[in-house]
C-alpha cells in the first residue's frame, strides 16, 4: 500500500531509487507488466495495469475500468495516466512508439509472456533492443520502509489474534474446512481485507504434508493440527504457522516440537545484517539435525514476505543473498514424519542492526486442547 508520508507520494521516492539500478543495466526504459511491482512504484491497486518508465517520464496503461481510481491512487506521483483504448499491450506499444530511435527495454524475464513480446516487437519493427533486467523493484521490495514495516507489524499482531480467538473452534469432531473458514471469517472481520493464501488447516497423518489443503476431515482425538494463515492488512501480508495437539501428546511427540521450536529459535538468532540467508536456514537446520529429525525437514527456513506472501530472500540450504536491515522474512522450520504427523511453527520477523524483531505475537508454547 502506498502510505503518503505528508505531501510526498512514496512511489515517487521508489521511482528515484530505482532509476539508478535501470541504468546499471544499460537499459533506457523499464517494462513493468507485474502487478505487486506497479502497485509498490504508484500505488495503482487495480487488476490491470502496466508501467512504463521511460527516459523522460513514467506512465501507467491501464483501461476505462480504472481511470478514477487510478487518477486517485496516482495523484502526486508525478506518473502519467494513459487509458488503453485497445488493450494495455497495444497502448503500451503504441506510447513506445512515441520515443524516438531504437529502445533499450528493460523486462522480467520471468514475467513478460512470449505474446507480450511478440505484440511489442510486431508494432515497434526491430526497434526494441530487450535487456533482460529482472529482480530490479523486488530488490527494492525487499527493504521495507518504516511506514510498511509499521503496516506488517499490524497485520501479524491481526493474524496472532485471530489464532487466539479461533483456538476454541479446533476441537475434536469440527472439520478441517470449517476451522479454516472460521479463520478467514475472523480475519475479515478484524479488517483486513482477506487471507494472503489459501488457510491450511491439517490433521493428524494429514499433517505431514507441509501443504496440505483443508479437507471435510474431521479432527480426532490424539492428533497434531498444523494451522497456517495469514491476512492481507492494507495491502501487506502476514504469514504464521502454529501447530497443536488434541489431548494429551505422547513424549515422542513434545520432543520433536521441542526440537523445532529450539531450530525456530537457533534460526532467529542467527539472524543478523550480512549474514546470508543460507546460514540462517543452516542454524535451523543443524538443531533438527542434532536431535534427529534432520531428515524429516523437508523444506526452506523462510522466504521474504510484503505485498506477495513469498519474495526475496528464500532462506533455503546455501542461499547466498545477505540479510540487510529493514527486510522481513518468516522464520519457519518443520519436522514431518509420514504416518505420524508433521509440526511446524512459523513467525514473522524483522531484520533489524541488533538481530531479528518477532512481528508474530501469538504464543509458541506447545498447546494440547
Ligand atoms: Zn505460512
Ligand atoms: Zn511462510
Amino acid at each position: 500500500m502506498t502510505e503518503k508520508t505528508g505531501k510526498e507520494h512514496s512511489g515517487r521516492r521508489r521511482i528515484e531509487r530505482l532509476r539508478p539500478l535501470l541504468s546499471q543495466k544499460q537499459a533506457d526504459t523499464l517494462l513493468i507488466t507485474a502487478l505487486p511491482n506497479v502497485r509498490y512504484l504508484t500505488g495503482f491497486t487495480g487488476s490491470a495495469g502496466i508501467l512504463l518508465l521511460t527516459p523522460a517520464k513514467e506512465a501507467l496503461i491501464t483501461d476505462s475500468r480504472y481511470t478514477i481510481q487510478a487518477q486517485e491512487e496516482l495523484s502526486g506521483s508525478g506518473v502519467a495516466l494513459e487509458i488503453a483504448r485497445k488493450g494495455l499491450l497495444a497502448s503500451t506499444a503504441e506510447y513506445l512508439r512515441r520515443q524516438r530511435g531504437r529502445i533499450r527495454l528493460g523486462y522480467s524475464g520471468s514475467q513478460l509472456t512470449v505474446g507480450h513480446k511478440r505484440i511489442l516487437d510486431g508494432a515497434l519493427r526491430g526497434r526494441i533492443r530487450w535487456v533482460e533486467a529482472s529482480g530490479l523493484v523486488e530488490k527494492l521490495r525487499a527493504i521495507k520502509e518504516p511506514g510498511e514495516l509499521a503496516t506488517m507489524k499490524a497485520a501479524s499482531r491481526l493474524i496472532s489474534e485471530v489464532f487466539a480467538s479461533v483456538l476454541q473452534k479446533v476441537r475434536i469432531g469440527a472439520q478441517e474446512i470449517q476451522v479454516s473458514a472460521e479463520i478467514e471469517y475472523e480475519i475479515k472481520m478484524r479488517g483486513a481485507s482477506g487471507p494472503s493464501f489459501e488457510t491450511i488447516v491439517a490433521s493428524g497423518t494429514r499433517s505431514a504434508l507441509p501443504h496440505a489443503r483443508p479437507a471435510s476431515k474431521l479432527l480426532s482425538k490424539n492428533e497434531l493440527v498444523v494451522l497456517d494463515q495469514g491476512a492481507i492488512l492494507c495491502g501487506y501480508c502476514s504469514d504464521m504457522t502454529r501447530t497443536v495437539f488434541l489431548g494429551r501428546a505422547p513424549v515422542r511427540v513434545r520432543r520433536m516440537y521441542q526440537a523445532v521450536r529450539e531450530a525456530q529459535e537457533a534460526a532467529k538468532a542467527a539472524v543478523r545484517p550480512g549474514v546470508t540467508a543460507g546460514d540462517v536456514d543452516k542454524a535451523a537446520r543443524q538443531v533438527l539435525t542434532r536431535r534427529g529429525f534432520g531428515q524429516f525437514f523437508t523444506h526452506s527456513t523462510g522466504h521474504g514476505l510484503g505485498i506477495e506472501v513469498h519474495e526475496m530472500p528464500r532462506l533455503g540450504a546455501g542461499d547466498p543473498t545477505p540479510l540487510e536491515q529493514g527486510m522481513v522474512v518468516t522464520i519457519e522450520p518443520g519436522a514431518y514424519i509420514e504416518g505420524l504427523g508433521g509440526i511446524r511453527i512459523e513467525d514473522d520477523v524483522v531484520v533489524t542492526s541488533r538481530g531479528s524483531v518477532d512481528l508474530t505475537t501469538a504464543t509458541r508454547d506447545f498447546l494440547e486442547l
